[in-house]
């Protein structure tokens, strides 16, 4: 009889290291751009932490790891208080959980989702962009998803972001500031023989260039964007779906991923996700997964969010990127 509660005491143990572990790098990953591990090593924590809290609900604290979002504005940037939340994504790595996420939002909508839009997930740095009557105002990091930074006149140094839209409308969009593959290496290739230290991806390549406090550091990196969501715009432009607001997003001159499908069934997503699984490296940028997104705006908004992923998103990751190395395996020192 006392073996439950040794278990339980083991248990609690591990979490309490997993919280320890996760915010450490998260720290290292979202403050110092500077990551000590491998993201599927990260997932991998993370993931046993998830299942722990499944196990013991009454173990999940708001401060938990799993109930937030990247991490606070770093010191040295203005914060910036977001209207409308920048979230995470839930993760999907089988079909199965594809499906039973449908399952999942059948039970919440009372049928079927009328339509899915499958595009790449970017592996980059979350910015949010607010335009006032057609101009570029401002430009602030995802931070913890509430609470962002300022780097707008960092931001204002990429070319690929337009500081004036082709019509005077006000709007937010969302996107992922990334760095190009040869660019990232030649990058790095320059800082070797500078004595630099070296960027660990694209990715914090990226991340590390956006949230510089000097601009004219940024301004100096090759940088680019690909914007993903509208989310919120003023005036009688109101899209029904996802896939006329990246339309809409377009025609602004808004620069969006040309690899998007509309589908009808999830079927139709499983063949894009393995058409990408195969084809990922033909693009020159990091991407590690597709995103799944209910087309229907009306459908997203009953659907509504947790506290850190809306429930009508979800992002399919590749199998290369899961890991194969075991938690215990792994070398931390906190
Ligand atoms: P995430 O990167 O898995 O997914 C959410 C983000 O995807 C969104 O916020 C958005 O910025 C982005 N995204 C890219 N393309 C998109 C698209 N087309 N549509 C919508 N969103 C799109 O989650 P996260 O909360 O940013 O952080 C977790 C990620 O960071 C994981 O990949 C994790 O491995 C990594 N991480 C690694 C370490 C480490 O130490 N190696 C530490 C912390 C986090």
């Amino acid at each position: 009889a006392t073996e439950p509660t040794e278990q339980a005491s083991r248990e609690r143990e591990r979490l309490e290291e997993l919280r320890r572990l996760i915010d450490h790098h998260n720290y290292r990953y979202h403050v110092l751009d500077d990551p000590e591990v491998s993201d599927a090593e990260y997932d991998l924590l993370v993931q046993e932490l998830r299942e722990l809290e499944a196990r013991h609900p009454e173990w999940v604290t708001p401060d938990s790891p799993t109930q937030r979002v990247g991490a606070p504005p770093a010191q040295g940037f203005v914060p910036v208080a977001h209207r409308i939340p920048l979230l995470s994504l839930d993760n999907a790595y089988r079909s199965e959980e594809l499906a039973a996420w449908e399952a999942r939002l059948e039970r919440a909508l009372g049928r079927r989702p009328s339509g899915y839009v499958a595009e790449l997930k970017i592996d980059g740095l979350a910015v949010a962009l607010t335009y006032q009557e057609g101009l570029l105002v401002r430009g602030a990091t995802r931070g913890d998803g509430r609470t962002g930074e300022d780097v707008t006149t960092n931001l204002r140094t990429i070319r690929a972001i337009p500081l004036r839209l082709r019509r005077p409308v006000s709007l937010e969009v969302r996107g992922e500031v990334y760095m190009v593959r040869s660019a990232f290496e030649a990058l790095n290739a320059h800082r070797e023989r500078a004595g630099e230290p070296l960027f660990a991806n694209p990715r914090n390549a990226a991340a590390g260039s956006v949230r510089q406090l000097d601009p004219s550091i940024t301004a100096g990196r090759p940088l680019s964007i690909f914007l993903y969501t509208l989310s919120a715009v003023e005036g009688r432009e109101q899209p029904e779906t996802h896939w006329e607001s990246l339309a809409l997003m377009r025609e602004l001159g808004l620069r969006t991923n040309p690899h998007v499908r509309r589908c009808a069934s999830l079927d139709e997503v499983l063949s894009y996700v393995a058409y990408w699984g195969e084809h990922r490296h033909e693009v020159d940028y990091e991407t590690d997964g597709i995103v799944v997104k209910v087309d229907r705006l009306d459908e997203q908004e009953r659907l509504g969010a947790t506290s850190h992923a809306p429930r009508w998103a979800i992002a399919y990751k590749f199998p290369a990127e899961q890991a194969v190395t075991r938690v215990q395996d792994i070398q931390v020192n906190v």
